[in-house]
């Protein structure tokens, strides 16, 4: 944690990691999901528009190898960039043909890329794809880690929001992905319809007991055209305040293995479509509000990681 910071920031982590700043250049492939295709689930999570995903990224018809560069390009002039993480980011990206995932990949290893970051989820992981990243990772000495959505630890509002998988999934892919030595990065959502503190407490015990490196947390929002955008017009779901948000930020950050670090704290939805999102106000003013809400109750992350190895014998 930087002197001063309250959490491990991401961007400083990167910065410590490589010996200067790292951009991460999205990559967004056609694709689906086994939760949306049939073979797990119809129809998908609930809140999910069926972009999966990757809306911000380049069109998905672009190779590998050219919206890095297009991306890239970006990065160098506005930021004047020299080191990059290649960002696998719209859908499951481990759920194509195993030909279809190594071409992909290796059309990440180029110069300048310094990690690949594949985000997938936890019932698209098998020894087969991971056993090729470990390839790629000491042939091309890259730092390679694995994006998981799990959303929550709660494994009734998994079954409600129709995640088409349960936490022993997240569970087994966290295991089989360390045993490579790659690094987890978890995605969180902190106020599904349903879930309380008590969650938001256990998703920081659960990820920190697992030893998951990174985390990022999204604020639901609602997409006209999916299930929720309808439970939420028949008004059948509630949505927490925005200070309920920020205090179970700061609650979720309390209970965290302070050596991990956080990738976001406030997710951001598309433009168009929207029926809700973050409140009405921006995402960086809510990571604002945490931030100072955790300087003022003086909280930081770790504060009350106390739980592990025995606690009850000290
Ligand atoms: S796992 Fe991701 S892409 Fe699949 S249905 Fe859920 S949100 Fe959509």
């Amino acid at each position: 944690m930087m002197t001063g910071a309250r959490y491990n920031v991401y961007s400083e982590h990167l910065a410590r990691k490589f010996g200067g700043k790292v951009y991460k250049l999205p990559v967004n492939l056609p694709g689906t999901c086994p939760n949306r295709d049939g073979k797990v689930g119809q129809g998908g999570c609930i809140f999910c528009d069926g972009e999966g995903s990757g809306f911000q990224c380049l069109p998905n018809s672009y190779s590998v190898s050219r919206q890095l560069e297009e991306n890239r390009e970006y990065f160098k002039k506005r930021f004047n960039a020299n080191k990059y993480i290649a960002y696998f980011q719209a859908f499951t990206n481990t759920y194509v043909s195993f030909e279809q995932f190594r071409e992909n990949i290796l059309a990440a290893c180029r110069e300048d890329i310094v990690g690949i970051s594949v985000s997938t989820r936890p019932d698209c992981l098998n020894d087969q794809y991971l056993d090729f990243l470990l390839e790629v990772k000491n042939e091309k000495e890259l730092d390679i880690n694995i994006e998981l959505g799990l959303q929550t630890v709660n494994y009734h509002t998994l079954l409600k929001i129709n995640r088409g998988h349960t936490l022993a999934e997240f569970v087994d892919a966290v295991l089989m992905t360390h045993q490579r030595g790659f690094d987890v990065c978890a995605h969180l959502i902190l106020n599904l319809p349903g879930d309380d503190r008590i969650d938001v407490v256990e998703n920081a015990k659960l990820l920190s007991a697992l030893r998951v490196k990174y985390v990022k947390l999204h604020s639901l929002y609602v997409v006209e055209g999916t299930v929720l955008g309808e439970m939420f017009k028949r008004g059948e779901i509630e949505m927490i305040t925005m200070d309920e948000y920020v205090r179970r930020v700061i609650t979720f950050m309390e209970y965290l293995d302070p050596g991990m670090v956080i990738q976001r704290l406030v997710g951001k939805g598309p433009a168009e479509s929207l029926l809700f999102s973050n409140w009405g106000v921006s995402w960086w003013k809510i990571k604002q509000m945490i931030e100072e809400k955790m300087e003022e109750m003086d909280i930081r992350q770790g504060s009350r990681f106390n739980y592990l190895n025995g606690s009850a014998l000290r």
